[in-house]
C-alpha cells in the first residue's frame, strides 16, 4: 500500500459555509478523537466519489488534530476485474462468483493487509475492494477498530456476492452506509449511515469568479466544442454501463424532437471507461451535437454543471451520486435561461434527495 497525498486544508476556510454551532460541534467531536491514529484505505487516489471525498476529509481531520492517513491498495488489473464484478454483483447484476475469483481477491487483499506497516487505532476500509484485508488486519492488530464504509446500494445484491461480503463482517466494529436501507441485508455488525457531501472549496465546486490561471481558462465556456448560446444537456459520470450513458443519448434524441437545437455533452474520465467510450463514439460520430469530453479539469466540470440547461444523472443504481450534489450546489445559471433540472430515475430519487440535503451542509431534518 502507498500513502496518497492531499493538499492541506483548515476548518476555518469553511467559515463562510457553516454556522458557529456547526463549527463548535465539529471541533468538540474532533477534540474527543485527538489521541487516535486513523487511516482510510481504498483503491485509488483519484477518480470516482470515494477519492473525491477523501481529498476533503483527510486534510480536514488532520487540521483538527486527528492524526489521519490515507492508504491506497496496490493491485494488478485482474484484481480490479474481480472487484468490478463484485461491485456489479452487489449492485444487483446477476453474475457468478467463482472460487477462482475469490482466490485472486483473497491473495491480493491479504498481501496488502500484510504490507500494513504500522498499527492504527481505527482503520476505515472503503468499499468491497478492501474487505478481504479484514481477517489479516484483525489478526495482526487485534486492538484496531475496524470500520467498513460501503458506498454501494446493497438492496438488490446478488446472494453469492452478499454472502461473500457478509463473511467478512464478524471482526468489523461498525459498517457505514449512505442510507440505512442500503445496508439492511448485512447483519451482525453495528450499522451507521452517513450522507454524501461535497467540498465547497474545491475548484469543482467553488464560485467561478474565484478561479484563477489555468482553472479560470478551463472554466471559460467558450473554449468547449459545443455552442454555449444553444441549449445544453450533460451527464458528468464515469463511462460505466451503470451510469446508463446510452440512455442519456436516447433521452437527448427524444429531446431533439421538440428542441432541435439541443446539444449533449457526455463527460467522463479515461482510460477507465474506454470500452463504453468506444460505443459512445459511434453515436457521436453521426451527430455533431453529441460531444464526448474526457479528462476535464475540475474547473471544467464546475462550469458545465452551471452552464448546462439540463444535468442528467441517469444511473440505474447509485450508492453515492456526488455528481447530483455537485450539480445542486453549483448549478445556478447566471443567465435568464430555464433553470437546470436533474432527471433521476426511480432508485436515484432517494439518493438525490439526500444529496441535495447534504449540499446544504446541514443535517437532514426529515
Ligand atoms: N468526475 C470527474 N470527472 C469526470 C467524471 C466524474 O471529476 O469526467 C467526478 C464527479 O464530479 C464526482 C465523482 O467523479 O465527484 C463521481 O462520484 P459519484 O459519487 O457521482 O460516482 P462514482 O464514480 O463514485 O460511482
Amino acid at each position: 500500500m502507498y500513502h496518497a497525498s492531499t493538499e492541506e486544508q483548515t476548518l476555518s476556510a469553511y467559515d463562510p459555509y457553516i454556522t458557529d454551532q456547526q463549527r463548535n460541534e465539529i471541533q468538540e467531536t474532533a477534540a474527543g478523537l485527538t489521541d487516535l491514529r486513523v487511516a482510510h484505505v481504498n483503491t485509488t487516489a483519484s477518480g470516482g466519489g470515494v477519492a473525491e471525498m477523501l481529498h476533503g476529509v483527510v486534510p480536514l481531520a488532520n487540521d483538527l488534530n486527528v492524526d489521519t492517513d490515507w492508504l491506497v491498495m496496490e493491485a494488478s488489473e485482474d484484481f480490479f476485474d474481480v472487484t468490478k464484478a463484485m461491485h456489479n454483483g452487489l449492485q444487483g447484476e446477476r453474475s457468478e462468483l467463482t472460487e477462482e475469483m475469490c482466490e485472486l481477491y483473497r491473495s491480493v487483499t491479504v498481501r496488502n493487509a500484510e504490507s500494513l506497516e504500522e498499527s492504527y487505532d481505527v482503520l476505515i476500509l472503503h468499499d468491497p475492494q478492501t474487505l478481504g484485508m479484514v481477517p489479516t488486519v484483525a489478526e495482526r492488530f487485534p486492538e484496531t477498530a475496524l470500520v467498513w464504509r460501503c458506498h454501494i446500494d446493497l438492496t438488490d445484491a446478488t446472494p453469492a456476492y452478499l454472502e461473500f461480503a457478509q463473511s467478512h463482517m464478524e471482526p468489523i466494529d461498525s459498517a457505514v452506509f449512505t442510507l440505512p436501507e442500503y445496508g439492511e441485508s448485512i447483519s451482525g455488525v453495528e450499522k451507521v449511515s452517513i450522507y454524501p457531501a461535497i467540498d465547497p472549496l474545491t475548484e469543482k465546486n467553488c464560485p467561478l469568479e474565484e478561479l484563477t490561471g489555468e482553472a479560470a481558462e478551463a472554466a471559460n465556456v467558450e473554449s468547449y466544442p459545443f455552442d454555449a448560446t444553444r441549449p445544453l444537456m450533460t451527464q458528468i459520470s464515469r463511462f460505466d454501463p451503470w451510469k446508463d450513458p446510452q440512455g442519456v443519448i436516447e433521452t437527448y434524441q427524444t429531446v431533439t424532437e421538440s428542441v432541435p437545437e439541443a446539444q449533449l455533452a457526455l463527460v467522463g474520465a479515461m482510460p477507465e471507461g474506454i470500452r463504453v467510450f468506444r460505443e459512445l463514439e459511434d453515436v457521436a460520430e453521426d451527430d455533431d451535437d453529441v460531444h464526448l469530453l474526457t479528462n476535464l479539469p475540475d474547473a471544467g466540470i464546475n462550469v458545465l454543471q452551471r452552464e448546462a440547461d439540463v444535468v442528467l444523472q441517469k444511473s440505474f443504481r447509485e450508492g453515492f451520486a456526488l455528481t447530483v450534489s455537485e450539480h445542486c450546489g453549483n448549478g445556478r445559471r447566471s443567465s435568464g435561461r430555464t433553470s437546470v433540472a436533474s432527471l433521476c430515475r426511480s432508485t436515484m430519487e432517494r439518493t438525490a434527495i439526500w444529496s441535495i440535503r447534504a449540499t446544504s451542509l446541514r443535517p437532514p431534518t426529515g
